[in-house]
């Protein structure tokens, strides 16, 4: 069950402490697309995101990963430096593997940023990647992801994740 436990909660990709992370000694920041950095319905990344993930560039590699299509994802992406995977098939290890093979870097060095935890947190947990948790942007999610939601609702329960009590990594 420690799978789909994350190593912090935070509100958004906003509250994260991104100064400790570098001090801890993180180099590649990987994020989930929908509900994390974006709702499902913005076409294209907002600028305050987008000057955001620029400016976390300058301290880390960063990196989209979605399990959307590459359509959605190559347009979301557009105006961003950042590298994208798409049908990143999470939970599954395809794109972590393909993250590592492209960047050589260990996992231990990397962190995984998501909305959901039987998703975003498990594939990273999988490979014992620091996983971080953040509240959906929006209520409001694809259909596949409602049957998620209640998996999600169940392990929380059992987990003692309570929604809003946000937690950061000693
Ligand atoms: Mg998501």
């Amino acid at each position: 069950m420690k799978l789909f436990i994350p190593d912090m909660y935070q509100k958004d990709i906003f509250t994260i402490p991104y100064q400790k992370l570098k001090e801890m000694g993180y180099q590649l920041l990987i994020f989930d697309l929908d509900n994390t950095i974006g709702s499902i319905n913005e076409k294209n990344c907002n600028l305050e995101t987008i000057n955001f993930l620029n400016q976390l560039s300058k301290d880390f590699q960063v990196v989209i990963a979605s399990n959307s299509h590459k359509k959605r994802v190559q347009s979301f992406c557009r105006n961003l430096k950042c590298k994208y995977y798409s049908l990143s098939l999470k939970p599954t290890l395809k794109v972590l593997r393909k993250i590592k093979k492209d960047y050589n870097i260990d996992y231990q060095k990397m962190v995984i940023i998501g909305d959901q935890v039987v998703t975003d947190i498990l594939v990273g947990n999988r490979k014992k990647i620091l996983t971080i948790l953040v509240d959906p942007i929006l209520n409001h999610d694809l259909k596949i992801t409602g049957f998620n939601r209640m998996v999600e609702k169940i392990l929380n329960k059992k987990n003692g994740i309570i929604k809003g009590q946000y937690y950061e990594k000693k």
